[in-house]
C-alpha cells in the first residue's frame, strides 16, 4: 500500500531544493525563494494528473473533507450520508463543521450503495459523501446520478484510492469535489498533508480562502495587504510536504503498477480456495491494488482462515472487527463524546432532526459482508521470499476450512 516504501533519491533532491532557497512556506517571501513554488507545482501536476481545474494542498485528508465540507457550505443542522465502513476521519469531519453524520450501508464493491442514499434521505440531507475504501471505487456514476436526482452535492472521500479510476476517469473528479490523503499509510505519502479538487470556480475559491485565513491571494500585492474574504483557520501545506509530494506524485503509476503485479499472483494462489469470492471491482482496470478483498461463505469460516493464514506469517483484516474502520464499533462515537462538554454538534438546538441511529441493524449487508471478508495489504516491494511465505500460509489455510 504505501508510498513510504520507496522514498528515496528523487524525494531527497526535491527537499533539497528547499532547504537551499530556506522557504519552508508556500506563500510569500518572493525574492528569497528563487522561483521556486513546491505546493504550487504539486496543485499544478496533481490537476493536471486526475484532470480536474483546481487542486489545493492541506495538512491532511481529514483537514481535506473539512475545507471541502466548508467550501459546499455544509451547516449545523444539516445531515451528511456516510458509509458505515469508513476511517473515522470521514464522520468526523462532518461532526467538524456541524453537521450530523447518517450511517449508510455498503454493497458488494465494499463502498457506499447507492441504493441506501434514498434510505437515509431526510428534509435536512444536503450532501453525501462515497468513500472509495481499499484501493478501488465506488459505484460512482450511480451514486453521483442518484444524488443528483435527490438535489446533494457529493464529495468523494479518495483518501484511499489515490490513482484508481472508473472507466477511464479518475476517482474525486466524479463528485462536486473529492479529497485525497498522503499521510503515511497511503498510496502516496507527504508524511501528513492532503487535496481538495474540484472543477467548480466557487468551490475552489471558497476552499482556498478558508484553509488561509481568508486571505484572497492577490497576486499584485503582498501577502499582508491581501484582501479578507471570508474568516477561514490554517490548513496550509508547507513546502517540505510540496516537494516530497511532487517525488511522490511522479511515483504512483509506477507504485499502482508494482502492486497490480503483486495482487494478481495473489489472487492465483486463493482462486482455489473452497467457496471463496473475490470483492466486486467496479472497473478491474482502475484499481489501485493497494488491498486484496476475498470473502468466505461464513464469518466463522473466514476467522479459522485468518487465524491459519497468520498462523503461516500472513496477517490480513477484518475490518468488522476493526476499531477504526467501522462505526458499530467507536464506541466513543456512539456515545456522542465530541472534544466539547456539550456534545455539540448532536446537542444542537437548532437541529431539527431526530439523531439517526447507528445501530447494526441498519446495515444487513456490511454485517454479513464485512464479517466475513479479509483485506490482505498489497507492498510495492514484495520478495520472491515473502510471496513464497504466503503461499504456503495459503496452502496450510485451505485445508483448515
Ligand atoms: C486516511 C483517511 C482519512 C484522513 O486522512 P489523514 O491524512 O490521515 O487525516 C480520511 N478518510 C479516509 C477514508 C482515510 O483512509
Amino acid at each position: 500500500m504505501p508510498g513510504y516504501e520507496v522514498i528515496g533519491e528523487e524525494e531527497k533532491r526535491e527537499v533539497l531544493e528547499v532547504l537551499e532557497t530556506g522557504v519552508l512556506m508556500r506563500y510569500g517571501f518572493d525574492k528569497e525563494r528563487k522561483g521556486i513554488f513546491k505546493v504550487r507545482q504539486l496543485e499544478e501536476e496533481f490537476s493536471r494528473y486526475l484532470g480536474v481545474s483546481y487542486a489545493l494542498g492541506v495538512t491532511s485528508g481529514s483537514a481535506a473533507l473539512k475545507v471541502a465540507l466548508t467550501a459546499m457550505d455544509i451547516c449545523p443542522g444539516d445531515e451528511v450520508i456516510v458509509p458505515a465502513f469508513t476511517f473515522i476521519a470521514t464522520y468526523e469531519a462532518v461532526l467538524e463543521v456541524g453537521a450530523i453524520p447518517v450511517m449508510a450501508d455498503i454493497d458488494e464493491t465494499l463502498n457506499l450503495n447507492p441504493s441506501s442514499i434514498k434510505a437515509c434521505l431526510t428534509p435536512r440531507t444536503k450532501a453525501v459523501i462515497p468513500v472509495h475504501m481499499c484501493g478501488a471505487g465506488a459505484r460512482i456514476e450511480e451514486i453521483v446520478q442518484e444524488a443528483k436526482s435527490l438535489g446533494l452535492l457529493v464529495l468523494e472521500d479518495n483518501a484511499q484510492s489515490c490513482g484508481g479510476s472508473v472507466r477511464g476517469k479518475k476517482l474525486g473528479t466524479f463528485g462536486h469535489m473529492g479529497i485525497f490523503s498522503f499521510d503515511y499509510y497511503k498510496t502516496i505519502t507527504t508524511g501528513e498533508g492532503g487535496l481538495v479538487v474540484t472543477n467548480d470556480k466557487v468551490l475552489a475559491d471558497r476552499a482556498e480562502w478558508y484553509h488561509d485565513h481568508g486571505h484572497d491571494h492577490d497576486p499584485r500585492v503582498s501577502r499582508a495587504m491581501e484582501g479578507r474574504t471570508i474568516l477561514g483557520f490554517n490548513f496550509r501545506m508547507n513546502e517540505l510536504q510540496g516537494a516530497v509530494g511532487l517525488a511522490q506524485l511522479r511515483k504512483l503509476d509506477w507504485i499502482i503498477q508494482e502492486q497490480r503485479k503483486n495482487k494478481a499472483r495473489i489472487k492465483e494462489m486463493l482462486r482455489s480456495v473452497p467457496g471463496l469470492k473475490f470483492r466486486e471491482l467496479v472497473d478491474p482496470e482502475g484499481d489501485t491494488a493497494t488491498f486484496l478483498a476475498f470473502n468466505l461463505p461464513t464469518e466463522e469460516k473466514a476467522l479459522t482462515f485468518q487465524q491459519a493464514l497468520a498462523k503461516g506469517g500472513c496477517d490480513t483484516v477484518c475490518f468488522k472487527n476493526n476499531k477504526w474502520h467501522y462505526v458499530p464499533n467507536w464506541e466513543h462515537f456512539l456515545a456522542w463524546s465530541t472534544a466539547n462538554s456539550q456534545k455539540w454538534p448532536f446537542t444542537n438546538p437548532g437541529y431539527r432532526g431526530v439523531v439517526p441511529d447507528y445501530d447494526r441493524s441498519r446495515i444487513p449487508i456490511a454485517e454479513d459482508l464485512l464479517g466475513r471478508t479479509l483485506f490482505m495489504p498489497i507492498s510495492i516491494v514484495m520478495p520472491e521470499e515473502r510471496m513464497q511465505t504466503i503461499e504456503q500460509a495459503i496452502a496450510q489455510a485451505k485445508r483448515e476450512i
